[in-house]
């Protein structure tokens, strides 16, 4: 029986962890991929928004967290594929066969990127589908290429690519972008962006590689094909709350919904980080809530140093 499980080692989960080992519980974290750091391993630009640091991407800060882990005195199971949890008894069942029980549970499993769905999106992963403008740019210089979405994310990849590229061809679904005004502007003067609001990419096409998009302008009107060899997907995120779904409040977006202690509808089962917290997905907002967890579950242990 540990004091904590932690399930998650993003930033939410790792600060947790340590503030876990800091008041002396018995905690124990695991984590389904086999490095800790979670979305820290796709940030390619430096960090400079977490204070009193800066890291030149994401996995420089990963890798320091790595290293402060080593002196932490709580277990960390990478690799680990969480099978059942029974939220009510904090109960958890591993594919391995293991049993695991805790007085307290803090979930910060984070979000993923959504995905399209459409034909083609699988199979030229890592054939000409862009993983980031920033880290990937320079691979597509002189190319034509397709940006799907319409929020920051998809808008600053689009100004990223096209200082490489002679043409960047912005594809979303709403009628008006949901960037910021100060990156529509900018998208809207750049002269090798082509804008297509209502639309939607239906198809990727190609052989070895990425060669066009199948794209759909308006219902009912033929969609139309457009040679690129570069296609980047930017349509939000999806919290990783399958596994808690029938068990846990969850808001109309699937996010766990919390109290200003980071704890669920069930006592002593908390909700930390991004999949709690749509708002404001950053690294420090996800530390923060880790050490508040930390030290609500530390206080009504009636322990130790909290
Ligand atoms: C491109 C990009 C740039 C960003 N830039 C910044 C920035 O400059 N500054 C900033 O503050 N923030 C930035 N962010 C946001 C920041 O990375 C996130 O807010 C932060 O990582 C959230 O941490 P988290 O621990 O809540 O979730 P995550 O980082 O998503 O970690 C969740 C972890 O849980 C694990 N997990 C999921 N399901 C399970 C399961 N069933 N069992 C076990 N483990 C599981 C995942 O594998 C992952 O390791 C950026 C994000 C992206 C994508």
């Amino acid at each position: 029986m540990y004091d904590v499980i932690i399930i998650g080692a993003g930033p939410a989960g790792l600060s947790a962890a340590l503030w876990c080992d800091e008041l002396g519980l018995d905690t124990l974290m695991l984590e389904q991929s086999g490095a800790i750091g979670g979305q820290l391993h796709s940030i390619f630009n430096a960090i400079e928004n977490y204070p009193a640091v800066r890291f030149e991407d994401g996995a420089a800060f990963a890798e320091t967290l790595s290293t402060q882990l080593k002196d932490g005195d709580f277990d960390l199971w990478t690799q680990v594929q969480i099978e059942t949890v029974d939220i009510k008894a904090k109960k958890i069942g591993l594919r391995s066969g293991e049993q695991l029980q805790s007085i307290s549970t803090i979930i910060a499993t984070g979000v993923r990127r959504r995905t399209l769905g459409i034909p083609g999106e699988e199979e030229f992963t890592g054939k000409g589908i862009i993983e980031s403008g920033t880290r990937d740019g320079d691979l597509y210089a002189g190319q034509d290429v397709c940006v799907i979405g319409g929020g920051d994310a998809a808008v600053e990849n689009a100004l990223l690519l096209a200082e490489v590229c002679p043409t960047v061809t912005l594809v979303h679904r709403g009628r008006k972008l949901r960037a910021r005004p100060e990156f529509a502007e900018r998208l809207h003067t750049n002269h090798c962006i082509t804008v297509f609001p209502e639309s939607q990419v239906t198809r990727l096409l190609g052989g070895e590689r990425v060669e066009a998009v199948e794209i759909q302008r308006r219902e009912g009107i033929k969609p139309f094909q457009l040679a690129v060899r570069g296609v980047l997907i930017r349509i939000g995120v999806k919290p990783n709350t399958e596994l808690f779904a029938d068990q846990l409040a969850l808001d109309s977006e699937g996010y766990i919904v919390v109290n200003a202690s980071h704890e669920t509808q069930v006592a002593n089962v908390f909700a930390i980080g991004d999949v709690s917290n749509p708002l404001a997905p950053t690294i420090v907002g996800a530390a923060g809530a880790g050490a508040t967890a930390a030290k609500v579950i530390a206080a009504r242990l009636g322990n130790r140093s909290s």
